[in-house]
């Protein structure tokens, strides 16, 4: 439901500390006209760091902030045909956003490019655990009726509802506390995700003026993404639903709405019912990892041919199903067949370490076991420089990673195995600080 992964409350308790700021002069200010809007005290600036943006977008320069933060009103101004489209009046919207002011502390929060980032295995430390496990079948049991309805309209599985209630705010408990109008507010006027943002703005306006979900509690993410299955606004406009009947669509406080919404919301993303996300697998040493790619897919039956097989030695229930290899440690850890539902879970929150965590988890609630393999938890993640550093090693050594962002993206992974290849290691694409090691050395 997502559309950038780094919306997740997780990936924010993540963020380096940003230290505080040099005190903001309100120099955007020539109109005149915005100062009853926008008081010059600092406070007002929600903390904001008052420094320029990591991405080094033209928009977040702390000058265009500052500016943009000053033509806040204006801009919401501009946005009122918009609004006006959806039905909302102009006094309504006037009402809901004549003392809103921009939460700038979330410019620091969108651009925050941390420079540690959680191994896969530790974020399924986090996330997966006994306390999670018993509280997701405490729900479970607590919901049960809740749930047969809805597995019967939607056909999507209880227990990957759950998942996603556990893994987006561990069950609602820390599912964020920015109210979303002014958050949506903010990223539409100010900052480089203007144009995503304003479909989310116009869309929490519209939730407000529908009467859906109490104000007081339309609060959620720094990115907008509200109760605890994390919806955003756009998202609940699509597939939230009055499972209650009680004439409000409220993802927040009513676990039927919750629960039922959630459901229609994967089962639009293609969930496919009676079938699971994916499965363990054991991947050979001589594997052609060449072909773990989410766009290669092939029928389980093909990838049992190229020596793959279930962890723990169970067959494949079903054959002929196709799925993508995924081996998010490489070589020295599990590899998993993804099939459909795992694209489902993807398309919900696109972060694959998120999405692996509640497939998991799901099939723990179900009463299934840990994973078989085990993950080399003596490797450690390298650092954004190490990556970048990574890149650029691999470049000057005729390898072609496009362009070095610090990001390994598939293309890395293909120069990075090309580059494995060459010197006799298991061509498995992943980032080792050994590997890194042995470019230094090269
Ligand atoms: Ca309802």
């Amino acid at each position: 439901m997502r559309k950038i992964p780094v919306t997740t409350v997780m990936a924010a308790l993540l963020l380096v500390f940003i230290g505080t700021a040099a005190p903001a002069r309100d120099d955007g200010d020539r109109t005149g006209s915005i100062k009853s809007n926008l008081p010059a005290d600092r406070a007002d600036y929600g903390g904001w760091s008052g420094r320029d943006g990591a991405s080094g977008h033209p928009l977040m320069t702390a000058v265009a902030i500052r500016q943009a933060a000053a033509q806040f009103h204006d801009c919401l101004r501009r946005l009122a045909p918009l609004v006006a489209r959806r039905g909302v009046s102009y006094a309504a919207y006037q009402r809901m956003t004549a003392r809103l002011t921009p939460d700038l502390r979330i410019m620091d929060l969108l651009d925050s490019q941390p420079e540690f980032t959680k191994a896969v295995w530790d974020y399924l430390d986090v996330l997966v655990t006994d306390e999670r496990i018993a509280a997701g079948q405490r729900l479970l049991a607590k919901y049960r009726h809740v749930f047969d309805a809805a597995e019967k309209v939607y056909g999507v599985d209880r227990y990957v509802i759950t998942a996603i209630w556990g893994v987006e705010t561990n069950y609602g408990t820390i599912a964020g506390d920015r109210p979303v109008l002014r958050s949506t507010a903010t990223l539409a006027c100010v900052g480089r995700r203007q144009r995503y943002f304003r479909d989310e703005f116009v869309a929490a306006v519209d939730i407000l003026n529908r009467g859906d979900v109490r104000p007081e509690r339309f609060v959620g993410s720094w990115a907008g993404a509200f109760g605890p299955t994390q919806f955003m606004p756009t998202a609940f406009q699509r597939y939230a639903v009055d499972f209650d009947h009680d004439g409000h669509r409220d993802v927040i406080d009513s676990m039927p709405d919750l629960i039922a919404s959630t459901a229609n919301n994967l089962k639009k993303a293609g969930w496919r019912s009676g079938e699971t996300w994916g499965y363990e697998v054991v991947v050979p040493a001589n594997f052609n990892f060449m072909l773990a790619e989410h766009r290669r897919t092939m029928t389980v039956a093909d990838w049992e041919r190229y020596g793959i097989v279930r962890a723990g030695g169970k067959a494949f229930p079903r054959p002929g199903d196709k799925a993508f290899l995924l081996v998010p440690a490489g070589i020295q850890g599990p590899g998993f067949l993804m099939l459909p539902n795992f694209r489902a879970i993807m398309r919900y929150n696109p972060a694959e370490a998120y999405a692996l965590a509640i497939g998991h988890l799901a099939d723990r609630l179900r009463g299934g076991g840990a994973f078989v393999q085990h993950w080399p938890r003596y490797e450690r993640v390298l650092t954004r420089d190490e990556r970048l550093e990574l890149q650029q090693l691999l470049e000057r050594h005729g390898f072609d990673v496009g362009e070095p962002d610090g990001r390994l993206g598939a293309k890395t992974r293909e120069a990075l195995r090309d580059f494995q290849a060459r010197i006799g290691r298991v061509p498995d694409g992943f980032a080792s600080a050994g590997v890194l090691e042995r470019l230094r050395r090269r």
